[in-house]
């Protein structure tokens, strides 16, 4: 797919202030720190898009970005961020489960994962509870540069695998660095063909 504008277009603190359109959605979300913003602004090519911050976990809405005039890609906010106070937390929570739970227009879930680190639970419990809520997600390896491209794969392959003691079928996974531009065009074809559906 080629990116031809990608514009942003509102953040909203609950699904019900979401756009209304029927588009189809793209949701990106992941631990703080994982590299989803710089993720998204290399999708884009767009550097100041979604805005990559020296400080964790700063975006704490649904936000929406139009791309192409045709699908929205929606950056969700950051998991797991210790320095969040509990009730924060919480809400952060109901927020991205309301969204994700009740959004009909989103089609698929990126969760985004550092290839340098091992399976954390918190990851594995937010894709237990995806696939148990029956939500169509699928996984992106970030910084791969920081491994090199053999050892990334190798590790993204080792992480898929520990999936497996709990899941009798694996979804599909991307390698990605948005330093080196790794990734980005499976990422995207990937997209337009559940578009195209
Ligand atoms: P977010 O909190 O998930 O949005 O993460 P950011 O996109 O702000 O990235 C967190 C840190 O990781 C920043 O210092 C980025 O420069 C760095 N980073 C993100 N992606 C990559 C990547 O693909 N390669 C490398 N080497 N560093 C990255």
């Amino acid at each position: 797919m080629i990116i031809k504008t990608a514009e942003y277009s509102i953040s909203s603190p609950t699904v019900g202030q979401c756009p209304n359109d029927t588009k189809n959605e793209f949701a990106f979300i992941g631990r703080s720190n994982v590299g989803k913003s710089s993720l998204i602004n290399m999708l884009c090519r767009h550097r100041g898009l979604a805005k990559t911050s020296a400080t964790p976990g700063k975006t704490l809405m649904i936000n929406h970005f139009i791309i192409n005039k045709e699908w929205y890609l929606v950056d969700l906010p950051g998991y797991g961020f210790a320095k969040r106070s509990k009730t924060v937390q919480q809400k952060l929570e109901q927020m991205i489960a309301g969204y994700i739970l009740q959004r009909q227009q989103l089609v698929c879930t990126f969760v985004l994962i550092d290839v340098r680190h091992d399976p954390q639970l918190i990851d594995r419990e937010f894709i237990d509870w995806l696939g148990e809520s029956n939500i169509p997600f699928a996984i992106i390896f970030t910084k791969a540069d920081k491994l090199g491209i053999v050892k990334a794969r190798a590790a993204a392959s080792a992480w898929m695998e520990k999936m497996r003691d709990r899941w009798e079928e694996l979804p599909p996974y991307f390698i990605t660095s948005s330093d080196k531009a790794i990734g980005r065009d499976e990422v995207l074809d990937y997209i337009e063909s559940i578009n195209n559906e």
